[in-house]
Formats: structure tokens, C-alpha cells, sequence
């Protein structure tokens, strides 16, 4: 993609970290995750299961969701749950399904690591690793992961201002590591229809501030799984480098987030209007 204007960097009027920031660098930083490029001209579509849950679940979901257009397979093993009581994921169980998938897919996995206890083991199967919402102020994740020379997925937290995320993600740059996608998943407001407020706004922001890609995920962002085809085809007309989806091949028996995950085939007709809306921003969605 080609490098954007920072003009109006100087209308913001809050403090933008240095090494996250366009001024800093000019051109739009590429991150990489094992040959699939994203923040580049390509809109790149991540999907998958909330959690892993059984080899026929991620098998079913990731062939699914690979035909259907996506280049990244998500699916959480360590899960941060409200409750206590509810499914926590396979743990070590479900990263070595995921790496088994991965080789019969060939998609690159990301996974969620939620502590630096759990870094060095999800680092040993994942292809990248992600810094969920709930952990995006865990300051020693955020240097550990600095720290550890793979791609990050570095989502919002549902409570923190544009300038609190890329301080965050600051972090991570100032640990060394640039190979940094920032993702908006909703935010916390007094709206109470929808799980988040999805904060599409923050997606041109972040992109005249940072020089990191930026993508979104309609799925936490509304909750809902009829909002998420509109959701996400605003986020690609708004500028997102990617989208981040739940599918699972049957949400009504899906241990974690079925209401807002899409099925297989809703899936795929969405990948087609998306690549219509993304050719008309001057994208692509291959
Ligand atoms: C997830 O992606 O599975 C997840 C838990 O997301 P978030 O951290 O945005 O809530
Ligand atoms: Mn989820």
C-alpha cells in the first residue's frame, strides 16, 4: 500500500508514542505471519473457531473456512473466560490440533497467549500470537512478547483509549519487535444491544497515526452473528488491513461464542460481498 499522509496528525490532540507513530516511519509497516502478508494491498481475512474444542471441530471449521477465502486460522487454546466456570480451552492439547491443522491446511495459526507463563508454549506452535483485549495493559505480556520475535495480534482493550492502544503497542516496539498487527474488537459503552460498541472510527485514526496494520473483528465487536456481514463490510470500506471472524461449523453447539460466530456457508457468501467492497476502496481480497 502506499505510504499515507500524516498531515493530520497534528488536528489529534492527544500524545502519540514515538516508534508506533507515521511520522516516525513513513511507510506502512508489512507484518508477516509464515508468507501471508498483511497490510498491504490485500485485505486479509483471519477465521475460526473462538476455541479449539475437538480435532473434528477444528478439522470441519478450518477447511471451511479456508475455502472460503480465509488466510489466517484463529482458534483460542488458552481461553480468558468471565466465568471461572465456563470452558477455559484444551490448553497444550488444543496448540498441537492446531499445529496438525496447520499442516494439512497449510494456513498459519493465531492463537492467544494470556500470560507470560503461557508465552514460551504457545510461541512453540503458533505462528502468531495473540494479546487479547483483557491483557492489552498486561505490561510484562506486552514486553515478554516484545521480546520474543514472532508476528503479535495485539487487540484493544475494551476499556482504553486510541492513545492508551498504541501505547501499549509501544511496548512492543520498544522491546524490539515491529512484526505488530493493532485490532479493534469493540469497545465498552452504556449501549447495551450489542456485546461491544464496535469503534470503526478508530480504524482511519489508527491508520493516520501508526504505521502498523490495523484490523477488525465484527465478531466480539457486535456479539451478534446476523451484524457481522454488515460490520465487516463497513470495516473494509473504513480501511481495515483485515478482518478477524468467528466461524464454527455448528455455533449451537460451539463451547464458547456460538451466538456470534458464522456458519460455513454464511461465511463464504460474505467473502464474496466483502471482495466487492473492497474493490471499491482499491483493495483486494484474494
Ligand atoms: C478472542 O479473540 O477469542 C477473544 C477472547 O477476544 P477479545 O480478547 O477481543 O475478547
Ligand atoms: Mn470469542
Amino acid at each position: 500500500m502506499e505510504t499515507i499522509s500524516c498531515n493530520n496528525q497534528t488536528d489529534v490532540k492527544i500524545t502519540i508514542p514515538s516508534l508506533v507513530s507515521l511520522k516516525k516511519k513513513q511507510e506502512a509497516t508489512i507484518v508477516k505471519v509464515n508468507g501471508v502478508e498483511v497490510g498491504g494491498s490485500e485485505v486479509i481475512i483471519f477465521a475460526g473457531p473462538c476455541a479449539v474444542e475437538s480435532m473434528e471441530q477444528l478439522f470441519e471449521t478450518a477447511g471451511a473456512v479456508k475455502t472460503g477465502g480465509a488466510k489466517i486460522l484463529r482458534g483460542g487454546a488458552f481461553k480468558p473466560r468471565s466465568s471461572p466456570y465456563s470452558f477455559q480451552g484444551l490448553g497444550e492439547e488444543g496448540l498441537k490440533l492446531l499445529s496438525q491443522i496447520r499442516k494439512e491446511t497449510g494456513l498459519p495459526i493465531v492463537t492467544e497467549a494470556m500470560d507470560t507463563r503461557q508465552l514460551e508454549i504457545v510461541a512453540k506452535y503458533a505462528d502468531m500470537i495473540q494479546i487479547g483485549s483483557r491483557s492489552m495493559q498486561n505490561y510484562s505480556l506486552l514486553k515478554e512478547v516484545g521480546k520474543c520475535g514472532m508476528p503479535v495480534l495485539l487487540k484493544r482493550g475494551m476499556m482504553a483509549t486510541i492513545e492508551e492502544f498504541l501505547f501499549a503497542a509501544e511496548y512492543i516496539l520498544n522491546h524490539g519487535n515491529e512484526q505488530l498487527i493493532l485490532c479493534e474488537r469493540g469497545i465498552r459503552t452504556f449501549e447495551t444491544s450489542t456485546r461491544n460498541t464496535l469503534d470503526l472510527s478508530a480504524v482511519p485514526m489508527l491508520k493516520n497515526l501508526s504505521h502498523l496494520p490495523v484490523i477488525v473483528d465484527p465478531s466480539h465487536g457486535t456479539g451478534l452473528r446476523w451484524m457481522v456481514p454488515a460490520m465487516a463490510k463497513a470495516a473494509v470500506a473504513v480501511g481495515a488491513d483485515g478482518l478477524i471472524m468467528e466461524v464454527h461449523y455448528k455455533p449451537e453447539e460451539a463451547l464458547c461464542d456460538g451466538q456470534q460466530s458464522l456458519r460455513p456457508d454464511e461465511f463464504n457468501n460474505l467473502i464474496i460481498e466483502l471482495r466487492k467492497v473492497a474493490g471499491a476502496v482499491g483493495r483486494k481480497i484474494s
